[in-house]
């Protein structure tokens, strides 16, 4: 079986300009950074990137962005493009349920950014996850193996090790009613599985799986424990010096 690095990373979401920013990582690094065998990842708003960046420039901390563009420049108002993001960031957050609900991005979206995140060195966190109205009707399983199959489609199988596939379902972002550890259980596994039918079992195995939606410190080890669950994507606790006790027990929870 593939060794695999698990990797927390914080979702800071429309929160915290370049100043806030500053105060927050300030506060956090000298914790976070004792924590050894978990990659870490700060994906501040796309303004605050360069001030969270500077300060963690020599530190086992990497930068993620929340979203970006697929193409390198031209007229798209608004957006930012992966050519922005090089040497400030290394993931980028992509097809979060809230880009694809307030937005409208598709699973064809996604992919075109996922396609491009490899292209230009970033690392995608693409995010996938069911409904509540989908869990309740039983197609949990059908909109999971839609979004993966749609957002992860024509990657380069042999950089499998550089995707990072976050399970969120989206009726625990922001709830506080977190999935159990067997419904993450089950997504990962389908997760890896279909990923296996696309790439390979070899390659699928190196892709790491986390979990998002309403972790806190008092319920990450329940994930972190499962050999499947490579780490979590954090929103709301993020934004607290919580996140540093996210890491810390996630570490422990992997035995590390
Ligand atoms: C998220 O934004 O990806 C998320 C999981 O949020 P929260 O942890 O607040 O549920």
């Amino acid at each position: 079986m593939a060794t695999r690095t698990p990797i927390v990373a914080g979702n800071w979401k429309m929160n915290y300009g370049p100043n806030q920013a500053r105060e927050f990582v300030r506060g956090i690094l000298g914790d976070l950074t004792t924590i050894g065998g978990v990659e870490k990842v700060l994906c501040p708003p796309a303004i605050s990137i360069p001030a969270v960046q500077t300060l963690v420039a020599d530190m086992p901390i990497t930068v993620g962005a929340q979203n970006m563009y697929f193409e390198e420049q031209g007229a798209f108002t608004g957006e930012i493009s992966p050519l922005m993001l090089q040497g400030l960031c290394e993931y980028v957050i992509l097809g979060h349920s809230e880009r694809r609900a307030y937005f409208g991005e598709t699973d064809e979206l996604v992919n075109r950014k996922t396609l491009s995140a490899f292209a230009h060195n970033l690392r995608p966190i693409v995010c996938v996850g069911e409904r509540l109205e989908d869990r309740d009707a039983n197609r949990t399983e059908r909109v999971l193996t839609e979004q993966v199959r749609g957002s992860l489609a024509n990657l380069p199988a042999e950089r499998l090790a550089e995707l990072v596939v976050a399970y969120e379902p989206v009726w625990a972002i922001g709830t506080g009613r977190a999935a159990t550890p067997q419904d993450a259980f089950d997504a990962a596994t389908l997760i890896r599985a279909l990923l296996g039918e696309m790439y390979g079992a070899q390659a699928a195995e190196r892709v790491r799986v986390q979990y998002g939606g309403s972790v806190t410190a008092s319920n990450v080890a329940d994930f972190a424990a499962l050999p499947e669950i490579d780490g979590s994507l954090v929103g709301g606790a993020s934004l607290k010096p919580e996140f540093v006790e996210i890491v810390r027990r996630t570490a422990e929870a992997k035995r590390l």
